[in-house]
């Protein structure tokens, strides 16, 4: 049985979803601080800290686990740099105690949420994941910080991981079942498209002096169920004996803001009024993936490689919101 932290979140519940779907059985940990009630159907869901020893205690106790995946943490790069105490503590702190109950219950395989963010400014595009690692704010640190711990509880205890850098997750469950939803939203995809549905009047867009060709950011926009086939996969691996490992999960394709805005005008047939604002603090111009590393080791295939079906997908979901 598989503990998913973080499985009333963005991510967490569409790995949940793949699973379920394909009858594998999983327990959501959720402190719903950001979860949704509706993001968890028919699997059982324990809502409590990961901090808290006691819910550690009775989770490991009551089911069978062999398998720790972990969405769990706050994902707000610019809280991060004005809170940076919540989300080391948060992500770091939280991290260490799910480990230590995983070494006390002697549970192994650990699939850990990590980021680009880990990264920091490329030197070099697509990145892989010999990419040096040079975080630039709190929360790529956070990230940062745990894939180290766990590199270090590998060699000393016999953890086996694979830390997943996600690039920028979008898209959602194609029958609308489930999908994006954050409060406050800051992602450029869902807030293109509440444009579109009329829930705001305009967007900003962060820049458009950088050096790319339209001046505005690129980056790798990754199917959220991809995201989650990534994790099966891998977890997969770790169950058949595999080495710990990292792999960098994007579409390998950038896209740049005003592309992703005028494909979001398409698909919703709506006009997306927008206004130029100031350079966002910390984005790079430019951030694409290499993922061949987890297409050659764990033989990743994503699926939904078209970015107009990823932005159907998000707008089905926008359109008919649950939660
Ligand atoms: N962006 C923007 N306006 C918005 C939200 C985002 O111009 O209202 C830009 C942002 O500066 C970045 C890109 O869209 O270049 C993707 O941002 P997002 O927050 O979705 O993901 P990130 O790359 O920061 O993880």
């Amino acid at each position: 049985m598989i503990l998913v932290t973080g499985g009333a979140g963005y991510i967490g519940s569409h790995y949940v979803l793949y699973e379920r779907n394909r009858g594998n059985k999983v327990v959501v940990l959720d402190s719903m601080v950001y979860g949704h009630r509706g993001a968890v159907k028919d699997v059982p869901l324990v809502v409590g800290d990961m901090g808290d020893r006691l819910t550690l205690d009775r989770l490991f106790n009551k089911y069978p686990i062999d398998a720790v995946v972990h969405f769990a943490a706050f994902a707000y790069v610019g809280e991060s740099v004005t809170d940076p105490e919540k989300y080391y503590n948060n992500n770091v702190r939280s991290t260490l105690s799910l480990l230590d109950a995983m070494r006390q219950y002697g549970v192994r395989n650990f699939i850990f949420s990590s980021s680009c963010a880990t990264y920091g400014n490329p030197k070099y595009v697509p990145m892989d994941e010999k990419h040096p690692q040079n975080p630039i704010n709190p929360y790529g640190e956070s990230k940062f910080f745990c894939e180290k711990i766990m590199n270090a509880y590998d060699k000393a205890y016999g953890l086996r991981y694979a830390a997943l850098r996600y690039f920028n997750a979008s898209g959602s469950d194609p029958d609308g079942n489930i999908g994006e939803s954050h409060d406050p939203e800051t992602h450029l995809i869902p807030i293109a498209l509440q444009v579109a549905s009329g829930m705001r009047d305009k967007m900003t867009i962060f820049g458009d002096d950088y050096d790319t060709p339209d001046g505005t950011c690129i980056r790798d926009y990754i199917h959220v169920l991809d995201l989650a086939q990534a994790h099966s996969l891998a977890l997969e691996r770790l169950r058949d004996g595999g080495e710990s490992s990292y792999y960098n999960l994007g579409s390998e394709t950038g896209y740049s803001v005003r592309e992703i805005i005028n494909v979001c005008e398409k698909v919703s047939g709506k006009a997306i009024p927008v206004e130029m604002g100031p350079r966002r603090e910390g984005d790079p111009p430019r951030l694409v993936a290499s993922s061949a590393k987890a297409k050659r080791e764990l033989g990743w295939e994503p699926k939904y490689t078209d970015i107009e079906a990823i932005i159907r997908h998000a707008w089905n979901w926008e359109t008919n919101r649950k939660y």
